[in-house]
């Protein structure tokens, strides 16, 4: 239960990516905020974290013969993981009263100080049917379905921690799922003297891409039927771009500060609001979480309180060499292993083995690296072998996605078959787990999104973590990361190269990710350990003591929350 002499920050995400376990989230957007809110927890600081149940997941991918992305339901159990608690609260959606209840999870830090996550949930006996639905799948449905979603996690959330006897100082709304939290706090000053800028006050919001699809968009006659008198017009007023209610206008307008997710990310959403005053915290990710148990006893033997304080971890530059390797080679050999077992492709431990796993979707181009299968065939015979891992999901209504996982794995079996230089699999169901293997045990971690589109990008920080370099094209995160040849290599050109490019020909950053893994990066791998562990120390020591979410945490309450 709170603690009353405390005021908690509320932190609503659509989705909260804490533990494999709890499979109620999707992907980059849920697994910052667990990490986030896990760093929290290590820092003391009193904050709530509030998403929905999500009872049947995100979905379990399966990929049937063809390539062909299966989605199923995720069947796990709320009550083993979760705690129930008696409360219950009411919002009205479509003139219906649906009742809404929530488990507890306590996220416990390192020095024991416990951040509770409250997972909203509709499935009780009294709401209709469909009611009993709105916490069940995440991301599913038509846009209907979505509102009343976010009329449970915005209304609902506000209801329940007031229900559980919380004092919040600031709401903080990650991403617009949540921001009808906004009107939750107008409707209560309404009446009385009706004081925007107070509430403007208690409201931070955080928005995570750049992609116009992103940003949830509700057609006028439905919003006004959903959600009844539940928003005033004049709010709604505000709030309408092209016709449509904009949940991400409805946040921005309700909140006193707002940010990106990187700097340059912080430029392009400017861009796309110039009426607001934006600023950015760039991401990071938790250190516990995330560094593999082998370069865990390493940082525990070498860098005492690098959990707490993962600024340390600069140090790792005088972490004997041959340490680093052995513990990237233990994490190495655990992924191979998996893999084979998955996919009986006969990898092997000593061959060079890229990673590239995140959503598949066309921005973010997964097949860029099979833009010229017989140039990677040309490139392995010179500099030798190549091994590439895959993974991800597609939304189940990215039709265009599950064409480029059927893609990639089409052109796998094709090149497997040859028994050459080159192998390549894709590996099912993205998630936690497989997450935390592939970034400790590929020796490259591979992004190649389509510039300005990636916010941030996270898995790259992961990776860095467990002295993984990164090749990347120069977006989100890598634009503050990246030194060549130092931390990793960039692909194309930097946006303030002249006559820089927005949109370059696929092809000529396809040769460029060729040309320097031929000549520079491959080579140095089998012929330069020495200078390959030196770029492995940077990755740790240049990035992975800033790019992680204690950083990240401590930005957040300075610059957001104060
Ligand atoms: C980290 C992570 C993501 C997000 O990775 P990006 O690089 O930000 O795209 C998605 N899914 C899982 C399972 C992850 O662990």
């Amino acid at each position: 239960m709170p603690n009353g002499d405390k005021e908690y920050i509320a932190y609503f995400s659509m989705e909260i990516g804490i533990s494999h376990k709890i499979p109620t989230y999707s992907g980059g957007l849920g697994m910052l905020a667990g990490d986030l809110l896990k760093s929290f927890a290590d820092m003391r600081i009193p904050v709530v974290g509030i998403t929905l149940l999500n009872e049947k997941g995100y979905f379990l991918q399966e990929i049937d013969a063809e390539g062909n992305q299966i989605e199923k339901p995720v069947q796990w159990s709320p009550a083993e993981q979760l705690t129930l608690l008696p409360n219950q609260v009411i919002v009205t959606i479509e003139g219906r009263e649906v009742k809404i209840r929530c488990w507890k999870l306590i996220i416990n830090g390192l020095t024991h100080h416990q951040v509770p996550v409250l997972f909203l949930d509709t499935n009780i006996e009294g709401n209709s049917e469909y009611d009993r639905t709105l916490t069940s799948f995440l991301y599913g449905g038509d846009s209907a379905y979505r509102l009343c979603q976010e009329m449970v996690l915005g209304i609902g959330g506000v209801r329940m921690l007031e229900s559980l006897g919380y004092s919040i100082r600031k709401y903080h709304m990650n991403e617009g799922h949540a921001a009808l939290l906004t009107v939750e706090l107008y409707r209560r000053n309404f009446n009385e003297s009706l004081d925007i800028e107070a509430i403007k006050d208690k409201c931070v919001f955080t928005t995570h891409t750049p992609i116009a699809a992103g940003h949830d968009k509700f057609n006028l006659d439905m919003f006004r039927h959903i959600t009844g008198n539940s928003v005033p017009e004049s709010v709604i007023a505000e709030s309408i771009t092209d016709g449509k209610f904009n949940m991400t206008l409805l946040g921005l307008n309700f909140s006193r500060y707002i940010n990106g997710v990187a700097i340059r990310h912080g430029e392009v959403t400017r861009e796309m609001f110039p009426h607001y005053h934006i600023d950015s915290i760039t991401n990071g990710v938790h250190p516990a979480t995330w560094t593999s148990s082998n370069f865990k006893s390493i940082f525990d033997k070498h860098l005492q309180e690098w959990g707490m304080d993962p600024y340390s971890l600069r140090y790792v530059l005088s972490v004997p060499k041959e340490e680093i390797w052995n513990a990237h080679f233990e994490a190495k050999k655990e992924l191979i292993n998996e893999v084979n077992e998955r996919t009986g492709a006969g990898f092997h431990e000593l061959r060079f083995t890229i990673g590239c796993a995140r959503r598949f979707t066309p921005y973010k181009r997964p097949d860029l690296i099979l833009y010229d299968v017989e140039r990677l065939k040309r490139v392995a015979a010179i500099v030798g072998d190549i091994q590439i891992i895959f993974a991800g999901k597609a939304h189940m209504k990215d039709y265009a996605g599950k064409a480029l996982i059927k893609k990639v794995i089409t052109i796998a079996k094709n090149i497997n078959k040859e028994n050459g230089k080159v192998k390549i699999v894709f590996l099912e169901n993205y998630d936690i787990s497989l997450a935390r293997k592939m970034v400790a045990g590929c020796d490259i971690w591979l992004n190649n999104p389509q510039r300005p589109l990636e916010a941030s990008g996270t898995s790259g920080m992961k990776a860095a973590l467990n002295g993984v370099p990164q090749i990347s094209t120069l977006d989100g995160w890598w634009l503050e990361g990246h030194i060549e040849n130092i931390t990793g290599w960039s692909l194309g050109p930097h946006p303030n190269d002249p006559g820089f490019n927005i949109d370059p020909d696929m092809v000529d950053e396809a040769n460029d990710l060729y040309t320097k893994l031929e000549s520079i990066i491959i080579p140095t791998f089998y012929g330069n350990r020495d200078k390959w562990i030196e770029i492995m120390r940077h990755c740790i020591a240049i990035n992975a003591s800033f790019f992680n979410s204690y950083r990240m945490a401590q930005q957040y309450l300075t610059n957001a929350y104060q």
